[in-house]
């Protein structure tokens, strides 16, 4: 990976050592990813992620 990425959730720096799953081009970190495979659906916390990951979708139906 040459650009610094972020994860577009919690901002940390992604590198190769700690990279989750990459969205249309979008970083997220494995510390995220794992929690969002790990929330409920119906979790509080869901929402959150669910806003963040809205962003990309939105992105790309724009
Ligand atoms: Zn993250």
């Amino acid at each position: 990976m040459k650009e610094e990425a972020r994860c577009i959730l919690c901002r940390t720096l992604v590198r190769e050592s700690n990279l989750g799953i990459v969205i249309l081009g979008k970083c997220i970190c494995n510390g995220c990813e794992q929690k969002i495979t790990s929330l409920a659906w119906d979790d509080p916390d869901y929402d959150d992620y669910k806003s963040g990951l809205k962003k990309i979708w939105c992105c790309k139906e724009a």
